[in-house]
């Protein structure tokens, strides 16, 4: 039998160009201290766009009200239509919880795809910036690469078990870097520009992806900017904000200050 999305979900996804559908979690696993990858069955080709797409899903926040919080596709398997997020659990929020406590059998209603950015195919290289949360896109993003090409990850961890790889194709050179985040604040960009600076920019064509927390990814932003990356060639999603709930549709508050 086939599940109806609730209305809700329908309109949104009508309004947002997307498609809704309920989806099956298929498998639940903890990866690390603060990642937890979450497989979801339904059709992948509908929901999960292309390299860089998130989809949204429903979640019931501690008062009981449902909300909404995106995660990008890790990777979508179409012969057999799931498809795999990977959700940090290291924080207390609805998203989160909804992750920890995920099992084989739950339905969850699913708006995909979302996401306006896309691998920049003109660029030689691909720098991607951010924290756990952006791990997901990152991979999937650079596996689309094709070889011969650069990709580059400066990723700020909490727990070294954090440090996830993944595979890409042979003949794209990779290089990561890990920065513990140590005791530092989770707004304090000091961790990443420093991991930054130890990178020396390859002299051709690159393209930058910043994904995680708002404060720290503005400051990562005007680095690149300094170090005489263009503008257009940054493409930066804020995924959260320290001390600051993501909004019930699912993005992070950008009010100043
Ligand atoms: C386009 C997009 C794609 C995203 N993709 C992913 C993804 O692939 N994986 C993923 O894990 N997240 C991803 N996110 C972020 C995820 O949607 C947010 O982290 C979300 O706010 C978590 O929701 P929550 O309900 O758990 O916490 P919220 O209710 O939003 O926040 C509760 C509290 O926890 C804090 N908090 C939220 N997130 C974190 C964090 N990561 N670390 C420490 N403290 C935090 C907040 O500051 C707040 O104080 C994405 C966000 C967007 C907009």
């Amino acid at each position: 039998m086939t599940l109806k999305p609730n209305e809700s979900s329908i309109e949104l996804a009508e309004r947002l160009g997307a498609m809704a559908r309920v989806c099956e979690v298929v498998q639940s696993t903890q990866l690390s201290a603060s990642v937890r990858e979450v497989v979801l069955g339904g059709p992948a080709t509908v929901l999960t766009g292309v390299a860089g797409s998130d989809v949204m899903i429903q979640v019931e926040n501690s008062a009981g009200k449902l909300v909404r919080r995106r995660y990008s596709v890790r990777a979508a398997d179409h012969d057999l239509d799931r498809f795999t997020l990977w959700i940090t659990t290291g924080h207390d929020g609805p998203g989160s919880a909804w992750a920890r406590h995920a099992s084989p059998g739950d339905h969850v209603d699913v708006i995909g795809p979302r996401g306006k950015i896309t691998l920049d195919e003109a660029a030689d290289w691909h720098l991607f910036v951010g924290d756990s949360t952006g791990l997901a896109a990152f991979y999937r993003l650079a596996q689309s690469i094709e070889a011969p090409g650069r990709a580059i990850f400066i990723v700020e961890i909490d727990h070294p078990d954090d440090a996830l790889t993944a595979d890409f194709a042979e003949g794209l050179g990779v290089t990561g870097i890990f920065v513990d985040r140590q005791s530092r604040l989770r707004n304090d960009a000091a961790g990443l520009l420093s991991g930054l600076a130890a990178f020396a920019f390859p002299p051709d064509v690159g393209h930058a992806y910043l994904f995680g927390e708002f404060t720290t990814l503005k400051a990562v932003r005007f680095a690149l900017l300094d170090r005489g990356l263009d503008e257009g060639a940054i493409s930066v999603k804020a995924h959260w904000r320290t001390g600051r709930d993501n909004a019930d549709h699912g993005e992070p508050d950008k009010s100043e200050p």
